[in-house]
Parts: structure tokens; C-alpha cells; sequence
């Protein structure tokens, strides 16, 4: 079946960046248009109103012909009525666009100037208020009449147009060319930012392509290069790395695991090769064959006790979640054993116990009777003649269920008891050939007391073979009620 490849984060970022470019560029786009849209005509507006009021002082009105007005020669005199008007030479008829004129109020047009005075020919004077007119579809004006007042005026009016077209055109202007940017504009951003995107990435494609190296090689002395990477890539690669460390540390524990074993199980194998090719060699009496089969079983029985603790902590070692944790009574638990183990006659031991009452933990039992199990067994095998063994189950102040194994045997030499937890340990005792064991148990116990959480340790006196060891299993104590059941 052919596999789905997953999309491009680089070209995801880039499509969201380019969306949001387009984004926010139309938004300004749209801003520009508004707000020199509304300046624009505010600006217009001003121009209007201000054309319009200048203009009402430049007029004046003169009763009989034979009245005289100003001395200014330049004004402009216009017959009205009984007499005449005279309409000063600063006359604004075409200032800013704005164009002015003056009027009766029947709509006839005394002086200036309006483009659309046909238009506008039956179009009633509105008083102070600027209104737009639309002289064509596409041609829209503002219109600004105002009555003038003083003597003889009363009837007149001037009315100032002004239309938004060439300033609207310049707007159009400036937008055609922004139009014309803002796809360069945005192709630009795109381009940059599909940029920055692939550089951004380029540490993880850095990082992959070692990963893959280091999976494909299975180098695993390598590892991924963390200077220069920014810190959310840096805790990648380095969560990388102590992922390698910690590969490389299960490769190298695993590889010391086979070459132990198979050192473990290549002394009795050689032992019994040496018999049964002694035995064979000659004919011999029933005695020495007896003898050559009883070192056979002994060694068989070395072997096969050091396969099963191999395969009981390599289960330990690679399943422990097929050891569910659950509520269980502790107390119960260690009293059983106790109970059971102290049934063994062997040198003569006696093995009593000190249980506090109601100790429950999250356990699983068969693990902790296994690691109990093992410390007694280590007490009996380590143990001396007539000797005692105490099995004490307590609280400490910590919250923790102590299980003490308390032995009067040999005891542990200083320089061997920071050894014993390793693997295939074995102490001076066995070295002497006088203890048979596989050096894994202690080893199954420390996992064990990993799986809940808890710790071992070994206490014996300075001089071994005169107080004997103590070791002490500790155990979170379950949070459930405690049962007095
Ligand atoms: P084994 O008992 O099979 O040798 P263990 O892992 O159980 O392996 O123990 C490792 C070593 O720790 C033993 O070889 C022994 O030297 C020492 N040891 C363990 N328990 C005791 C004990 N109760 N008293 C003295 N030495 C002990």
C-alpha cells in the first residue's frame, strides 16, 4: 500500500503568512481609501463653506443711479432693481475648484460662475447647508447656497458648487498604482517569508538527517550538533540525544548482559565437558563414575539456576508493565513468607518475625515475594550455624513500609558492599566455592524495588563474619485507608 507522505510545515507556514499578508494588506488598502476618502472631502467641504462666506462681504447694494459707490474702479457694477450692486473685485468666482456666483431668488444668475447652472436651473436654494447634486451618473457636486442679508441683499442668494472629480481621479491615480504594488508587495512577503520558514527549519532537517544516519549506521556513539540551534530545537535535539544515551546505554547493557551470561554458563559447561570427558576416557569404577555424574548434576543445577534468574531479570529488565502495581497488605504479604520461610531447617537457623500491623502499599505480590524471598534465602545461604534470622515490617516518619531482613552471619566485607546490586556479583564466599547462587539475585531485587519506586541497601559492620548484614527494602506506603480487616 503506498504510503500518505505528510505536508510540508515550510509550505504550510508560507500559506498561512501569504494569507495573512493578503490580509492585512487589503485592510490597509481599504484604511488608505477611507481615510483619504474622508479628508478629501472634508477638505472640499472647507473650501466650499469658506468660498461661499468670504464672498457675502463683497457685495453691496446702492438705492439710486446717481449714488455713489466705492472709489475702486475695478468692482463690478450690476443694474438691480431701483438701483445697482456692486460686486467687489476680490470676488471669489473660482477659488479651489470652488466655483461661486450670485443669484435672485427666483434662480437667475447675476454674476460668477457655475458649470451646472443649466442643471441646476429649477433646483431651490437650501439655506446653509452643504447637499451633494449629481449632474450626471458619474459626476457628483456639493452645493453650498447662502442668503445674503443687509440693506437691498434680502433677494439675493450665492450659491457655490465644487465636484470631487479631479481630486477623486488623483485617488484613483494613487490606487491604480498601489494596485499595481500590492502584488509585488505580496509576492515579495511570500517569497521572504517561505524564506525565513526554510531557514527557520533548516535545524530540523539538520536534525533529522543525523537521526536517520545514527538509525540507519546504527552509530550510536553520535549525536545530534546543539550549538547554534534556537531553544525550542535545542530541547528537541537534546531530548534526541539523551534518547541515544539512553539507547546506547541499553545496547551496551544489553551486549555486557550476553558476555556475562555467557561467562556465567561457560564455567559449569567446562566443568562438565571436563568430567564426561575424563569419565570417558578409560574404563572406571562405579564410584568414580558416581562421583563424575554427582559434579555433572551440580553443575547442571548451577546452570539451570542461572538461567532461570537470567530469564527472570531479563523479564524484569524489559516487561515491567506485566507486573501491575495494585493495593495490597503488606503486612499479610511479609507475615505469609515469614511464616513459610521460617519452616527451612537449615545450619540450624531460627527465623522470627516483628510485623506492624495494617501496612498496605501499591505492590504487586508476586514481585515482592520474589525479592523478600530472595534477601531471606541470601540470609539463610550467608547465615552461620545456630544463627538467627529477623524479618521486621515497620513505618518510618517518611511515609515509607520498611522491610528489614536481619541476619548474624558472615556479614559484608566494605569494599564488596557497594558491588553486590551489580550484575553476576558474587562476594569473597562464593569465590571460596562454599555458597552456590547465580550473582543475578540481588540484581532481581534491586529492579524489583525500581518497579515500586522504592530503594534497597545493604548495612554490615566494618568487620565482616562478626555482626552479620541487615538489608532493608523500602516501599512507598499506599495512600488507600489502611484496612483493619
Ligand atoms: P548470590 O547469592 O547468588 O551470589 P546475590 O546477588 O544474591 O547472588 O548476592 C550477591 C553477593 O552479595 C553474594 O555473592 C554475597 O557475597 C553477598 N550477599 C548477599 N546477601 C548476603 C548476606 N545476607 N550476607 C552476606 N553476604 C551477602
Amino acid at each position: 500500500m503506498k504510503k500518505n507522505r505528510p505536508g510540508s510545515i515550510t509550505l504550510r507556514i508560507t500559506l498561512w503568512s501569504a494569507l495573512i499578508l493578503i490580509a492585512l494588506e487589503l485592510l490597509t488598502f481599504h484604511m488608505f481609501r477611507f481615510v483619504s476618502g474622508s479628508i478629501l472631502e472634508k477638505t472640499v467641504r472647507g473650501y466650499l463653506l469658506s468660498s461661499v462666506n468670504e464672498n457675502t462681504d463683497k457685495i453691496k447694494f446702492y438705492n439710486a443711479d446717481n449714488e455713489e459707490g466705492s472709489e475702486d474702479t475695478d468692482n463690478m457694477r450690476i443694474r438691480y432693481r431701483s438701483g445697482w450692486l456692486e460686486i467687489d473685485d476680490d470676488f471669489l468666482d473660482e477659488i479651489n475648484d470652488v466655483q461661486s456666483a450670485l443669484y435672485t431668488s427666483d434662480g437667475s444668475m447675476l454674476y460668477g460662475k457655475n458649470p451646472i447652472a443649466r442643471q441646476m436651473e429649477d433646483e431651490t436654494f437650501i439655506s446653509s447647508r452643504i447637499y451633494k447634486y449629481k449632474s450626471a451618473p458619474d459626476s457628483n457636486w456639493y452645493v453650498y447656497d447662502r442668503k445674503l442679508s443687509g440693506q437691498g441683499l434680502g433677494d439675493l442668494w450665492i450659491r457655490g458648487v465644487v465636484t470631487l472629480s479631479s481630486e477623486e481621479m488623483q485617488l484613483h491615480d494613487i490606487i491604480r498604482t498601489a494596485m499595481f504594488f500590492v502584488p509585488v508587495l505580496l509576492l515579495a512577503g511570500i517569497i521572504g517569508c517561505w524564506m525565513i520558514a526554510r531557514q527557520a527549519l533548516y535545524p530540523v532537517r539538520r536534525i533529522e538527517k543525523t537521526v536517520s544516519e545514527i538509525t540507519q549506521g546504527k552509530d550510536l556513539n553520535r549525536r545530534i550538533e546543539v550549538t547554534g540551534i534556537d531553544r525550542e530545537l535545542y530541547d528537541l535535539a537534546t531530548a534526541f540525544n539523551s534518547m541515544f544515551d539512553r539507547l546506547e546505554h541499553s545496547f551496551e547493557t544489553e551486549q555486557q548482559f550476553t558476555s556475562d551470561a555467557s561467562h556465567e554458563l561457560r564455567t559449569p559447561m567446562a566443568v562438565i565437558m571436563a568430567q564426561t570427558e575424563l569419565a570417558l576416557e578409560k574404563p572406571r569404577t562405579q564410584d568414580q563414575y558416581r562421583q563424575a555424574l554427582e559434579v555433572i548434576r551440580r553443575q547442571g543445577r548451577q546452570m539451570n539456576t542461572l538461567i532461570a534468574s537470567m530469564l527472570d531479570y531479563t523479564r524484569l529488565e524489559l516487561r515491567p508493565e506485566n507486573y501491575p502495581l495494585s493495593d495490597l497488605d503488606y503486612t499479610e504479604l511479609v507475615n505469609a513468607l515469614a511464616d513459610d520461610m521460617s519452616l527451612i531447617k537449615y545450619k540450624n537457623i531460627v527465623l522470627s518475625a516483628q510485623i506492624a500491623e495494617g501496612v498496605r502499599i501499591q505492590g504487586n505480590d508476586f514481585l515482592l515475594e520474589r525479592a523478600i524471598r530472595n534477601l531471606i534465602d541470601n540470609a539463610y545461604k550467608y547465615g552461620k550455624e545456630n544463627g538467627n534470622i529477623l524479618v521486621k515490617l515497620c513505618l518510618t516518619s517518611e511515609n515509607m513500609a520498611e522491610c528489614h531482613i536481619i541476619d548474624d552471619g558472615s556479614g559484608i566485607p566494605q569494599d564488596e558492599i557497594d558491588h553486590i546490586f551489580d550484575r553476576f556479583y558474587r562476594g569473597a564466599s562464593y569465590k571460596s566455592g562454599r555458597v552456590p547462587g547465580s550473582g543475578l539475585g540481588l540484581s532481581i531485587v534491586l529492579k524489583i524495588a525500581e518497579i515500586h519506586k522504592g530503594t534497597i541497601r545493604a548495612e554490615s559492620s566494618d568487620k565482616a563474619g562478626e555482626s552479620g548484614s541487615t538489608f532493608i527494602l523500602s516501599i512507598p506506603v499506599s495512600n488507600s485507608p489502611i484496612s483493619n480487616a
